[in-house]
């Protein structure tokens, strides 16, 4: 899309703190769903801490938005969805409009943000390509990257219904592992719980059943962007992963920030997609398209950080475990869709696609727990003393991500946060 008004770094809120806001500058304008008390969730979209509920004031919006979820909103022309981010650029800029709208804003820190969308299906990729290697190697030394992976999009369905807005906690499962040392498997709580460090997609407008989507319409049907922590129970992994993939290691639960950064939002963050190392093949040609190899991803960083039980007792800061960019992914995010849909699979607005984990090429920005510690081998050193092979009851796990570029107002994500509770 072409930067219009709403883009301009100049551009201030009558919103007290929203100018400079790290997440949430008027530049941003996500969207979400929000309920005060035990009142109906309905749509909004945060500005600085705050937040602007949309229902109450649907008469100055060019688009009608009363419903609990964002699927709606999602499966809007992406022209419609351009004009009511104009329409909320000048309403929360001009100070004209302060006496009418401040009684429809709300400290974020005082309601709930619930999943902004109603999820058909969630489907998780693997395109980071780091990832992808130091996992392989740890499950297969001497053959770490399979020979599909320079073709294929991998990915496998995940689930719904386990997906959980941030602040959430996640429970420590329980399932079947069996140590190589073992003669047979036993049931229990997952030794290993690590979280994966990855973006999620929001699928907007759908698809007929049994029509691809062709590459240079990809974008299309992609509605926003979010956090998403991909847990995972490494031993159960290990052990069930063959021959039908990850199962019960990974769909316990998972965790996605509650903003929805839309497509126009990230506009300014847009950057080629990198050159695959030389004697990679290229894509087939279904899966190339020249527009999104100049700009198909994004300037953003990417931030984990652990607040364990100690830290948060001691009063200290989370310890940040590794940071990294976003453009370590093998394919795009219009890859990922025009791959899903190629063999006719319908995807429907709010559907969930996870990217895979990202990490860097280097230690400081692996994206999991079992890539820093050496599959466990080689414990963490927190900032306080403390050490982690693998995530303890009480750890808190903190994903953050700040796109910028040169010129521009950066922008974030919001937290996608969990605490680990004990098995139950
Ligand atoms: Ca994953």
């Amino acid at each position: 899309m072409t930067l219009d008004e709403t883009h301009d770094p100049a551009l201030t809120s009558w919103v007290a703190g929203a100018d400079g806001h790290r997440d949430f500058p008027i530049q941003n304008l996500p969207y979400g769903i929000f309920s005060i008390d035990d009142d109906r969730p309905r749509p909004c979209v945060a500005i600085g801490d705050h937040l602007l509920d949309l229902s109450a004031i649907s008469g100055l919006l060019p688009v009608e938005l009363h419903e609990t979820t964002l699927n709606s909103l999602f499966a809007l022309a992406s022209e419609r969805r351009i004009a009511l981010r104009r329409k909320l650029s000048e309403l929360l800029s001009d100070p004209g409009h302060r006496a009418a709208l401040t009684r429809h804003l709300h400290r974020q820190d005082a309601v709930t943000l619930h999943l902004p969308a109603a999820i058909g299906d969630y489907t998780d990729f693997y395109v980071g390509i780091h990832h992808a290697n130091n996992i392989g190697r740890q499950f297969r030394p001497d053959n770490p990257l399979l020979p599909n992976y320079k073709y294929v999009p991998i990915g496998y369905h995940g689930r719904a219904s386990s997906i959980r807005p941030s602040g959430v906690p996640v429970v420590r499962p329980k399932g079947q592992r069996k140590p190589p040392e073992a003669e047979t498997p036993a049931y229990g709580p997952t030794g290993r719980l690590d979280y994966e460090l990855e973006m999620g997609v929001w699928i907007g407008r759908g698809n007929d059943l049994g029509d691809p989507i062709p590459i240079g319409e990809a974008a299309d049907h992609v509605a926003g962007f979010c956090l998403l922590n991909d847990w995972s129970a490494r031993d159960f992994q290990a052990w069930e992963y063959q021959p039908l993939g990850p199962f019960l290691a990974k769909n316990f639960h998972t965790t996605v920030s509650p903003w929805v950064v839309t497509p126009e939002a990230l506009a300014p963050y847009r950057i080629a997609q990198p050159p695959r190392p030389e004697g990679d093949p290229r894509p087939l040609p279904y899966l190339w398209d020249d527009r999104d190899q100049q700009a198909g991803a994004f300037a953003i960083e990417l931030e984990v950080h652990l607040l364990t039980e100690a830290m948060r007792a001691a009063g200290q800061a989370p310890h940040r475990l590794s940071h990294g960019p976003a453009k370590n992914m093998y394919w795009t995010v219009a890859q990922i869709v025009t791959h899903h849909a190629s063999n006719g699979c319908n995807l429907q607005p709010g559907d969930l696609l996870g990217t895979g984990t990202i990490s860097a090429a280097t230690e400081d920005g692996y994206g999991s727990l079992t890539e820093l510690s050496r599959g466990g081998a080689q414990p963490v050193r927190l900032a306080n003393g403390e050490e982690r092979a693998f995530l303890h009851d009480g750890d808190e796990l903190i994903l953050t991500a700040s796109a910028s570029a040169e010129g521009r107002a950066p922008i974030g994500f919001g937290a996608c946060r969990a605490m680990v509770l004990p098995a139950r």
